[in-house]
């Protein structure tokens, strides 16, 4: 019997605006959504939990967590009742133990890096959800073994989805979302979708010489180190497609595909 292998997601989140039921990228993650068909739980590494050990929660219920700030009341008030997978927790600590001792720590729960793009790509919220944080005190290649190891759960029916973005500037950010991309972030996203394609994962490990503006686009590691869990997981016979693309705000990469 051929095993099936769950699709691997790469998703530019960009700014919780995306939930907005008109909005330009959430309508592209809804029609994406839309093709998928439900995974048996979807292990999320999201850039917005981003502390110094690699954790994951095992709760059956992890809380809802609103990690923004300054937006419409509506969108604190959007509910994403996913339950958690403490069976998945445990597999996940045994999978990673030759890397890394992965801790427990429940102080945390589902933040708006994974809920946001989930309520439009599963919006019954029907499917079991659990984060990883991200080691910032690792570095880029650190990462990329630990999405390599992650591999087997794609046969076991877990949907493995890396939320970040590829460009993330804030202090550069323009306020309207369809601003004209700035020439360092359009540059640096092409540099690398060109190496995505070539499958050159090597050039995006050391992501900072890609491309002299580098620091601009990627300031700080932790919106484009979910890209690199998602890399790891692509198998020989792996196709990628882009559902959504684009550079929001002038400085920041909604720019997402599907591993399958
Ligand atoms: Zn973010």
């Amino acid at each position: 019997m051929t095993k099936i292998r769950i699709p691997a997601i790469f998703v530019g989140h960009g700014s919780p605006m995306s939930a907005e039921i008109d909005n330009y990228y959430g309508k592209q993650w809804r029609e994406f959504g839309k093709k998928l068909a439900k995974p048996k739980a979807i292990l999320v590494i999201s850039a917005h939990w981003n502390i110094e050990e690699t954790a994951i929660s095992d709760l059956e219920n992890p809380k809802q967590v609103y990690d923004f700030y300054g937006f419409p009341q509506w969108l604190y008030e959007l509910k994403y009742p996913a339950v958690g997978c403490p069976e998945l927790a445990q597999q996940i600590k045994k999978l990673l133990a030759p890397l890394v001792e992965v801790k427990t720590n429940n102080e945390w729960g589902i933040d708006h890096g994974a809920w946001i793009p989930l309520a439009s790509l599963f919006p019954k919220a029907d499917v079991p959800v659990l984060q990883l944080s991200l080691d910032a005190t690792k570095p880029a290649n650190f990462h990329y073994e630990l999405g390599k190891a992650l591999r087997p759960l794609r046969e076991q029916g877990v949907m493995i989805v890396g939320s970040g973005d590829i460009v993330h500037n804030l202090s550069e950010l323009e306020f309207e979302e369809n601003a004209k991309p700035l020439a360092w972030a359009e540059n640096f996203e092409k540099k690398v979708l060109q190496a995505i394609d070539n499958r050159n994962h090597q050039a995006l490990i050391n992501y900072i010489q890609l491309d002299s503006q580098a620091s601009f686009a990627v300031p700080a590691a932790e919106h484009y180190l979910p890209l690199l869990y998602v890399l790891a997981l692509q198998e020989d016979d792996d196709q990628l497609e882009y559902f959504a693309h684009g550079i929001a705000h002038g400085s920041i990469s909604m720019t997402s595909f599907v591993l399958r």
